[in-house]
């Protein structure tokens, strides 16, 4: 088999060329960094977990039609995606203050919004991601104020998703970060969801006991991250209740275990 072309190597992701022109092949890690990758880490079957997680929810969005990269996944760690060029900004959602939001303006982890804010970063590790308004995003062209419409309306729309499908399962959605990106049709551009939705980019947090079920567990030293992933992952219906600590459900391999 010949090897394949790496094209991307990100902190939790890498991406290899893919079988057709305008696709690619996203390989889920285990590896966990946080603090601009001060902290470095893995998280025992996070990228199975994640590859799970994302395929889930990013197939529910398009069949709400929220356009986004998924095309199918193709294994316990890999999904094909479309190839798209990625806008550098990163799309932050709250609901709730918690992390950096509680640390620059000082309000309370927990306390619960007025309303849904959405904040943009630029993506750049040098710079360790810096918030940025809307008018740095115009003024140096990162992104057309149609795409910015485009963004902020289907972020809007994947948190009211989001917010149901996990209130549903008694977990409470703080916040997330979102990625988009451009696909070229000849000269014009649309903007679809990219990258991945899980417990790394999201804060989600039992809603009767407020334990926190993501990312914040290795950022903030907490333990357990591993089965905090796979909690979710249960909670969705898509880890099998009997399965081992790591393994999430995978029909084939199921049907090849039962001989059919
Ligand atoms: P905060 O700005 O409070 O650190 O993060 C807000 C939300 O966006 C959290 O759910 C966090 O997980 C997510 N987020 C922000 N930046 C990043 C990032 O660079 N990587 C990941 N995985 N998530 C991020």
């Amino acid at each position: 088999m010949s090897r394949r072309r790496q094209i991307y190597e990100g902190k939790a992701k890498i991406l290899y060329e893919g079988p057709e022109p305008g696709t690619l092949i996203q390989y889920f890690k285990d590896d966990a960094t946080a603090f601009n990758a001060q902290k470095k880490g893995t998280i025992q079957g996070k990228g199975v977990i994640n590859n799970r997680i994302s395929e889930y929810v990013f197939t529910r969005l398009n069949h709400i039609g929220v356009p986004n990269h998924f095309i199918r996944r193709l294994n316990m760690r890999e999904q094909l995606v479309r190839q798209v060029e990625i806008i550098p900004i990163e799309v932050v959602v709250r609901n709730v203050a918690a992390g950096s939001l509680s640390k620059r303006l000082g309000i309370d982890e927990g306390e619960q919004l007025p309303h849904t804010l959405i904040e943009y970063y630029f993506k750049d590790d040098a710079l360790g991601d810096p918030l940025i308004a809307e008018e740095h995003i115009a003024c140096f062209g990162w992104a057309s104020n149609e795409e910015m419409q485009d963004m902020s309306s289907m972020a809007i729309r994947v948190n009211d998703f989001m917010c149901g499908m996990f209130a549903a399962i008694d977990i409470r959605l703080v916040d997330f970060k979102l990625e988009f990106g451009r696909i070229w049709d000849g000269d014009y551009s649309r903007v679809i969801l990219a990258d991945e939705i899980s417990p790394d980019g999201c804060r989600l947090w039992d809603i009767n006991t407020g334990e926190k079920l993501d990312k914040d567990r290795f950022r903030r030293d907490l333990g357990g991250e591993e089965e905090a992933y796979q909690e979710v992952a249960r909670r969705l219906g898509l880890l099998q209740d009997d399965a081992g600590p790591s393994e999430v459900f995978d029909l084939a391999k199921h049907r090849k275990r039962r001989g059919k």
